[in-house]
C-alpha cells in the first residue's frame, strides 16, 4: 500500500489531523488504530439498557477556543451541559471546585464573596515558590481544605501525596471567592448530542480517509510506502521503550446499573477521603438521556491497564524528555497527543495542538 501520510492512533489528534489532510490538501490518508474503535479515550457506546457510556471515564468538552468549538460544531450538535461536581466530604454533598459555596456549605457558614476571600486568605499558607500541587492547594486554602478536598483524592488518583506532583496537576483546579459553582468556566461547554463516537464518524466521514483498526501499526509499517508518518501512539513503544516504559496511571471502571431513575445530584460525585474509589459517574447525566434505569461507573485508579494520564513527576518527566531528544532528530515523524507528547491534555487542547501541527508543519511539506 502507498500512501503519503499515515497517522498511527485513532484518537482526536490523530482524526483532527485525518481530517485536514484529506479536505485541506485533498489527500488521501491511512490511519491505522490498535483498538477495534475509533474515538480513543472519547469513545462511547449504548449500553444494553441504551444508556450512552464513556467506555474511559467521564469525557466533558470545555473550551475557550473558538476554533476549535466551531470546528466541532461542523460535526455534531450540542447538548449545552455545563458540568459540577459534588465532593463527598463527611456526610455531605459539598460544590467543587473551592467557591463561595463549597466554604460555607463546609463550615456552615453564610459569608459573603468578600468575606470568603478574606477567610481563605487567612487559612492560606504564605510560600514564596510553589514547588508542586500540595503548594497550590495551601497558598489557596490553607490546610484544612488541602486535607479535606486534595491529599486522599490525589494519593488514590496518583498513588502519590500532592506535594510529590508537578504543580500543574492541582491548578487544574481553581479557587474562586464567588458562587460559581461550574468545574469549567470556559466560554463554550457541552456535550456531543449524539455522543463523541457519533461526533468521530462525522470527522472521518471523507472517502479519502482510510481506518484500519485491531492494527498494531508495527505488524504492518514494513509492509506501508509512505513519505509522512504522525504518532499518536505511546512515544516510548516507538522507540521499543530504549529509555524504558514510561509510566502511564491507568483506571478501573466497576459499572452498574440501578433500578432508580437517579442516583446522585451531579453527574460526578468525587470521594476524597471514603471508600477506594475516586469519583462516581453517572452517565445519563452528562448526556440528558431520560431512562427509567441508571448506569454508574465507580473509578479506581490502578498502574495496570490502558495509558490514561501521563504521570507529572520529576523522573517519569526527565524520562520522557530523553524521547523527545530522539524526537526532535527525526525530520519526517510528527508527534502528538497524551500518549506521543506524555503531556496531560484535555480535549480542546489536543486539538488544538493538532491544528497548531497541521498549519505549521504538515500544510507546507512537499
Ligand atoms: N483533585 C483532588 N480532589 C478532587 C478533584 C481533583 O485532589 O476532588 C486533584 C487530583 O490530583 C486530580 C487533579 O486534581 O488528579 C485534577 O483533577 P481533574 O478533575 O482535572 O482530573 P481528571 O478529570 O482529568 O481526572
Amino acid at each position: 500500500m502507498n500512501f503519503k501520510y499515515v497517522i498511527i492512533g485513532a484518537g482526536l489528534s490523530g482524526l483532527t489531523l485525518a481530517q485536514k489532510i484529506s479536505t485541506e490538501l485533498n489527500e488521501h490518508v491511512l490511519v491505522i488504530e490498535k483498538r477495534n474503535h475509533i474515538g480513543g479515550n472519547c469513545y462511547d457506546y449504548y449500553n444494553e439498557e441504551g444508556i450512552l457510556i464513556h467506555k474511559y471515564g467521564p469525557h466533558i468538552f470545555h473550551t475557550n477556543h473558538k476554533d476549535v468549538w466551531d470546528y466541532l460544531s461542523k460535526f455534531t450538535k450540542w447538548n449545552y451541559y455545563q458540568h459540577r461536581v459534588l465532593t463527598y466530604i463527611d456526610g455531605n454533598y459539598i460544590p467543587m471546585p473551592i467557591t463561595t459555596e463549597t466554604v460555607n456549605k463546609l463550615y456552615n457558614l453564610n459569608l459573603s464573596n468578600n468575606e470568603i476571600e478574606d477567610f481563605l486568605k487567612e487559612q492560606a499558607k504564605d510560600i514564596d515558590e510553589i514547588r508542586n500541587s500540595e503548594d497550590v492547594v495551601l497558598s489557596k486554602a490553607g490546610k484544612d481544605i488541602y486535607e479535606k478536598f486534595f491529599k486522599n483524592y490525589t494519593k488514590k488518583q496518583w498513588d502519590v501525596y500532592p506535594n510529590e506532583l508537578d504543580k500543574s496537576v492541582i491548578s487544574r483546579i481553581p479557587v474562586r471567592y464567588n458562587r460559581d459553582t461550574r468545574y469549567f468556566t470556559d466560554k463554550y461547554q457541552g456535550m456531543p448530542k449524539y455522543g463523541y463516537t457519533k461526533m468521530c464518524e462525522n470527522i472521518i466521514n471523507n472517502p479519502k480517509i482510510h481506518v484500519l483498526l485491531n492494527t498494531d501499526y508495527k505488524d504492518i509499517i514494513e509492509n506501508l510506502e509512505y513519505k509522512y508518518l504522525i504518532y499518536s501512539g505511546p512515544v516510548d513503544y516507538y522507540f521499543d521503550y530504549k529509555y524504558g516504559e514510561l509510566k502511564y496511571r491507568s483506571v478501573k471502571f466497576e459499572l452498574e446499573t440501578l433500578n432508580v431513575e437517579s442516583y446522585q445530584d451531579e453527574a460526578v460525585v468525587n470521594y476524597p477521603n471514603d471508600y477506594d474509589f475516586t469519583r462516581i459517574t453517572e452517565y445519563k447525566k452528562l448526556t440528558w438521556q431520560e431512562n427509567k434505569k441508571t448506569t454508574i461507573a465507580r473509578e479506581y485508579p490502578t498502574w495496570d491497564g490502558e495509558p490514561y494520564y501521563p504521570v507529572p513527576q520529576k523522573e517519569y518527566l526527565d524520562q520522557y524528555n530523553l524521547y523527545r531528544n530522539e524526537v526532535e532528530k527525526l525530520k519526517n515523524v510528527f508527534f502528538i497527543g497524551r500518549l506521543a507528547e506524555y503531556k496531560y491534555y484535555n480535549i480542546d487542547a489536543a486539538i488544538k495542538s493538532a491544528f497548531n501541527l497541521f498549519e505549521n508543519k504538515i500544510r507546507g511539506l512537499d
